[in-house]
């Protein structure tokens, strides 16, 4: 598998059309559970301070370009990344793809208010998804139950990081055959609670500017953003030295 290394972490030099083929042949002919990481800046910078988001990230199977700060970084050190794709993205497209192949879908994170709406959204824009169950991430306690008992194809988890990606590397432990994803604000968007950033800010990579001005409680996380692209993208070629 084509993969270069970031902060010690991994990721996956495919395009999206190849993530999306691989998880196709995943839920075709699945063998085991499957992780999959929308990785961007900040998660890096997390995975510094927890081992354990570091170690979720090194064994997923799959740790796809979510931000513009890590194609970035891997070009500064030297790698060519294929283009990014974007966790709404991914999820927009898992969604078109099990409502075809009749595989379900569970959905873990986000408000009751934006779980109800998604699912609406969800059933008319996909006719025939299957959707196995529901659960807002702010009353965590059965989550874990209901999800083991639905067994769900696709367990998208969006609960922010790490805890999205802890859960899914404890849970996806018992359950074979599904396969797993972080997906962050991705319900909210999804579910037309929070907007996107307008495509050319998208387009320059610039949404985070977009969602700290909407949201301003997210400034907090400026000094780490910053910290990352000034280790990995302003330092040039420090990754490679890192190793
Ligand atoms: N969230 C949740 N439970 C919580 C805190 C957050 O379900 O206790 C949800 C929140 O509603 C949002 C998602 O987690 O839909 C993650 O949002 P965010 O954009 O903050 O993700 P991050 O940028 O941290 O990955």
């Amino acid at each position: 598998m084509n993969r270069a290394v970031l902060g010690g972490l991994p990721v996956d030099l495919l395009t999206p059309e190849t993530v999306r083929e691989r998880i196709g042949q995943w839920l075709a002919r699945p063998e085991r559970s499957y992780q999959v990481v929308t990785l961007n800046a900040l998660m890096v910078m997390a995975a510094e301070k927890h081992p354990e988001l570091k170690r979720a990230i090194a064994t997923a199977d799959l740790v796809v370009i979510d931000g513009i700060g890590i194609s970035r970084a891997l070009r500064r050190g030297g790698v060519f990344p294929p283009p990014r794709y974007r966790g709404v993205d991914l999820v927009r497209d898992l969604l078109a793809h099990a409502s075809w192949v009749n595989r379900s879908v569970y959905f873990y994170g986000a408000s009751r208010p934006v779980l109800d709406r998604l699912r609406a959204i969800a059933v008319e824009r996909w006719p025939g998804i299957r959707i196995a169950g529901m659960w807002d991430g702010y009353r965590p306690e059965d989550a874990r139950s209901d999800i083991l008992a639905k067994r769900p194809d696709i367990l998208l988890a969006a609960l922010g990081t790490p805890r999205q990606e802890l859960f899914l590397a404890s849970v996806l432990k018992e359950l074979p055959g599904t396969v797993g994803i972080g997906v962050g604000g991705s319900f909210d968007v999804l579910a037309g609670m929070k907007q996107e950033a307008p495509l050319l800010l998208q387009a320059a990579g610039m949404e985070w500017l977009f969602r700290m001005v909407r949201e301003p409680g997210r400034c907090r996380k400026l000094p780490e953003l910053a910290q990352f692209w000034v280790r990995y993208v302003l330092l040039s070629g420090k990754e490679k030295s890192d190793g």
